[in-house]
């Protein structure tokens, strides 16, 4: 990636910065009309929101557009390869407020990068959200390693209700691969699970996500065992696919509902 040389003390004066800037998903852009169109077929109304940093983020996972040793320029790449636009925090609260009182926003959900400052930004951008929108549900995706259990309780205190995590390896072996020590990332797979524990003793049964993703490596066995696991964790999975085998991504996906089915096991599957 082309480095950045500006430090991040002076960043805010030539970047557009969090918290006073964030990402917005261009379906969220949409829907509080800060961008000309129309969404088919979604009714979910939620608003995912991206802290915005020169540097993208400090982490290295392999397979993310924002990662660190990623070609190109961080305008050139995106958290999902897709484009997200970029506003003044203050002025997407606004919006959101607007629409919280016109009919009803599902959920915001603000995502952290790693990036030393990301933890702060993280709970003054909630704050802005919150206050002209008081009522509107709020989630965070965390990087975990950014957190500590007293920050867990300073995020919900700030008005979360739900955390996600992202692990999105199903081993350690592929987690260390793919954004620990393989990439010379800051990740590490033992604090993760620290972070997911406390999150769910702090914030309660089934109101942490882990985001998985499907194509990293793994096999379908040790997928569904990382399912039947969280379920034991009382957490919850949210999976997205990397692979382009369409079919095996439908393939673990029926496998969900039987998850959630007392009368099944690991060994059932
Ligand atoms: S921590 Fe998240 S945003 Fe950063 S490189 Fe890894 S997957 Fe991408």
């Amino acid at each position: 990636m082309a480095k950045v040389t500006v430090p991040s003390d002076l960043q805010a004066e030539q970047y557009q910065i969090s918290p006073d800037y964030v990402r917005i998903s261009m379906a969220a852009a949409i829907e509080l009309g800060l961008k000309p169109g129309r969404i088919n077929r979604c009714n979910c109304n939620c608003i995912n929101l991206l802290q915005n940093y020169p540097e993208g983020c400090y982490a290295n996972c392999t397979y993310c557009g924002l990662a660190r040793e990623r070609p190109g320029t961080p305008e050139e790449n995106t958290f999902i390869r897709v484009a997200w636009p970029l506003y003044p925090t203050d002025l997407v609260a606004e919006k959101i407020a607007e629409r919280e009182a016109n009919g009803g926003v599902g959920r915001v959900c603000i995502s952290q990068v790693q990036d030393h400052r990301a933890y702060d930004d993280l709970v003054d951008m909630i704050r802005r959200v919150k206050r002209p929108a008081p009522q509107v549900p709020m989630s965070a995706l965390v990087s975990a390693t950014t957190l500590n259990e007293e920050r867990l309780h300073v995020i919900k205190e700030a008005g979360v209700d739900i955390i996600g995590v992202g692990l999105d390896a199903v081993t350690e072996e592929l987690f260390e691969e793919t954004r620990g020590k393989g990439t010379k990332g800051p990740h590490n797979w033992e604090y993760h699970w620290r972070i997911v524990r406390a999150a769910r003793d702090i914030y309660g049964p089934m109101k942490v996500n882990c985001h998985i993703i499907v194509g990293l490596g793994e096999t379908d066995r040790e997928l569904v065992d990382m399912f039947f696991q969280l379920k034991e964790e009382q957490s919850q999975v949210i999976f997205s696919r990397s692979t382009p085998n369409l079919a095996r991504s439908c393939r673990i996906s029926l496998a969900l509902p039987f998850i959630g089915c007392d009368a099944f096991n690991s060994s059932s599957i």
